[in-house]
């Protein structure tokens, strides 16, 4: 066993890097790397518990919560959480191993998004416990279907916990630390037109598509500006080329990392489409038909938005210190579980832990950023449990 000066064990967290990477964990599939990770965390003699998530999301397994107990109780809890699902394609994994480097046979990807934050919080624990480190309650919860729109830490019940700051460790990059990402609106729209037969009467028909069309055609989308992005991913409508088509859905998602921003480009992309609809009307024998319009809007999550002056950054900047690190602070384009704890009161941000080129089949992984990152999680429980 190959042991740092800092008490992380770098073979073992390899072993269990190659350990849990093999076992496919797409969103709501996480039953078997649930399984795996209760065993783990018996073994290192703590209790699982299983929420109710899983039934709810119809996943497999449900967000897993284990507690640590501390060494000086009277030091405050400390949450740590990764996620157990990974995007796909993850139907079997095969990781290529040179040396420190992990990568995929680029048929799947690695799943390095999340299991290097597991990774890197199982060895932060083990090694506090081995060395002896004196250190507060650990709360650890791993949770499902992050990947799936943040749901299962949506579907935890955060009041279980006592922890009141703690880390997500989600996120590419290593010794740095996420504490801006945006707020994001999720836009679900119903264009009704009316059929007609295309070759026959399209005077009597009302095309939705073209009406989508002329609304996306005058979108602000993609990057809006420094803070704030666009998309709309998904269209489908219409049943034949020889039908005018009376119904298009198009859906698509705004994020800012300011809410003022947010909620103006979601005000625009909802007038966009009502603009469209708005007075395109046809007459059929007597009767007169209107173009509508129906615009969803639902917040998928809350803004993610902790000062440089916050006691967590200050303990991360100052476990980084001691490892001879600079960590620096960023924002991100992306949401993670980070946004659901913050938006429940909890302190929270989000930890580099070395995944490379996520959501990808090139994904790869350095296990040395892993071991400094778990170097960073263990210096930041033992600041938080320092008098
Ligand atoms: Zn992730």
């Amino acid at each position: 066993m190959r042991a740092e000066p800092s008490g992380i064990n770098t073979a073992r967290l390899k072993e269990d890097f190659l350990d849990l990477v093999c076992i496919p964990s797409p969103s709501r599939h996480e039953g078997a790397i649930a399984r795996r990770l209760e065993t783990i965390l018996r073994d290192m003699g703590v209790i699982v518990e299983v929420d109710e998530a899983g039934e709810r999301l119809g996943g497999e397994t449900g967000n897993l919560l284990a507690r640590f107990a501390g060494t000086r109780p009277e030091a405050p809890p400390f949450l740590l959480s990764s996620h157990m699902d990974t995007v796909g394609p993850a139907g079997a994994i095969h990781p290529v191993v040179d040396g420190d480097i992990v990568r995929t046979d680029k048929t799947s990807v690695l799943g390095g998004d999340d299991k290097a934050g597991i990774v890197a919080i199982l060895e932060a624990i083990r090694a506090l416990r081995e060395c002896a480190i004196p250190h507060g309650d650990i709360e650890l919860v791993l949770t499902i279907c992050e990947e799936s729109g943040l749901r299962g830490a949506k579907h935890f019940d955060t009041g279980r916990l006592r922890s009141r700051r703690g880390l997500v460790l989600d996120v590419d990059g290593v010794s740095e630390l996420i504490t801006r990402a945006p707020a994001a609106n999720h836009l679900s729209v119903t264009i009704h037109g009316l059929a007609a037969h295309a070759g026959i009467c399209p005077e009597q028909g009302l095309s939705a598509v073209q009406i989508a069309a002329e609304a996306i055609a005058g979108m602000r989308l993609g990057r809006v500006d420094e803070e704030t992005t666009a998309n709309l991913g998904v269209i489908q409508g219409g049943l034949a080329t020889n039908i005018v088509p009376d119904r298009v859905v198009v859906r698509g998602e705004t994020r800012s990392l300011s809410v003022e921003k947010l909620e103006a480009q979601t005000a625009h992309m909802r007038q966009r489409f009502e603009a469209a609809a708005s007075g395109r009307e046809v007459l059929v024998g007597d009767r007169v038909h209107r173009a509508e319009t129906k615009v969803e809007v639902r917040r998928q999550y809350q803004a993610l938005d902790v000062s440089d002056d916050a006691s967590i950054v200050r303990l991360v900047r100052g476990a980084a210190a001691a490892a001879g690190r600079a960590c620096r602070t960023r924002a991100t384009g992306g949401g993670s579980d980070a946004n659901v704890f913050a938006a429940r009161g909890i302190e929270v941000a989000n930890l580099g832990c070395g995944m490379r080129e996520i959501h990808t089949v090139n994904e790869w992984v350095d296990l040395r950023d892993v071991a400094v990152t778990a170097e960073l999680v263990l210096g930041t429980v033992r600041l938080n449990a320092a008098p």
